[in-house]
């Protein structure tokens, strides 16, 4: 079909914590004989690295998605690097939630920043629950080894590190060097070769993202060609994007690990009158429509529509 640019409902919406540098997110819907996607590459991504994003947006509307294999989806709530009394409000209120991922290594902030928030992040969720951490690729593999030691015992055991140094090598090399499991994101989603992580043995579990990896059937086949456990989690899309990820995490063979997809949770607002919010710690396997009301209340200044639109424009250009 045709997606026309004046058929693209561009949103802006605030987020209730800064989370990857941002204090807004915002992104495109698009609407086809099949629903509505969302395209929301983040901004430091150019025409050439969002095209993938785009494909997962076309699909959506398109097409749709392959049947689900289950009805409920287990997810962990996401603790942004706050300090540790905030931490531990965001669990106890996450809807839930067994598992935490909580992230570090934020600019700024210190090991023993970390370790509060993480025995903040242990005491609310009591002995049963799983936390894991996410460090966006900013250690070494030295930093990382003796950081993982510390942050594994303020935990009291950490279910896995999340890209916690940046290549396919560091990871490897930090696996052989630390008993706490790997996952590999930014190497997956950012990497020229995203069999390369499975190759070298570098993670115990893959993340996948549905917009950075081209859809929901890209990622199926990525899966099942990689042969790791996945989880799926969330590029900070609206509850119409975020069901993508669902549809992803609903129809995997297995689906091991708490996904990353309760991140509507970070929004002030969303787009649909219902948002992919956890009840007991899991979401309901559905589509989503935006709310009008919603839709026209998150309506993107000018300025900032005519950048979505020539961003859209320039990543169709080459498509
Ligand atoms: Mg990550």
């Amino acid at each position: 079909m045709l997606h026309d640019p004046a058929d693209l409902h561009v949103w802006s919406l605030p987020l209730r914590t800064r989370f990857r540098g941002l204090t807004v997110r915002d992104g495109v819907l698009l609407r086809g004989d099949a629903g509505w996607g969302e395209f929301s590459p983040f901004w430091d991504y150019d025409a050439d690295e969002s095209a993938a994003w785009w494909r997962a947006a076309v699909e959506a509307a398109d097409e749709g998605w392959p049947a689900p294999l289950r009805t409920r989806i287990p997810v962990n709530v996401t603790v942004p690097a706050v300090d540790a009394e905030t931490a531990h409000r965001i669990v106890r209120g996450s809807g839930g939630c067994r598992t935490a991922k909580v992230k570090v290594a934020e600019p700024g902030q210190s090991l023993a920043d970390e370790i509060a928030r993480l025995e903040a992040v242990r005491d609310a969720l009591g002995p049963g629950g799983a936390i894991r951490v996410d460090a966006n690729a900013a250690w070494d593999v030295d930093t990382a080894v003796s950081r993982l030691v510390a942050l594994d015992r303020a935990a009291g055991g950490l279910e896995y590190a999340e890209q916690p140094v940046p290549g396919v090598d560091d990871l490897a090399a930090l696996r052989r060097r630390t008993h706490v499991p790997i996952a590999a994101d930014e190497s997956i989603r950012r990497a020229q070769d995203p069999f390369a992580v499975a190759r070298a043995h570098a993670a115990d579990v893959v993340v996948l993202k549905v917009q950075p990896l081209g859809g929901v059937r890209a990622c199926l086949e990525l899966a099942e060609r990689i042969g790791l456990p996945v989880v799926v989690s969330s590029a900070l899309e609206s509850s119409v994007g975020l069901a993508a990820g669902v549809a992803l995490a609903a129809a995997l063979p297995e689906l091991p690990y708490a996904c990353g997809l309760a991140t509507a949770q970070l929004f002030t607002s969303d787009l649909v009158d219902s948002p992919f919010l956890p009840v007991d710690g899991a979401l309901d396997v559905r589509r989503t429509s935006p709310d009008p009301a919603l839709l026209a209340a998150s309506a993107a200044p000018p300025e900032l529509t005519d950048r979505w639109r020539a961003r859209v424009a320039a990543v169709r250009a080459r498509a």
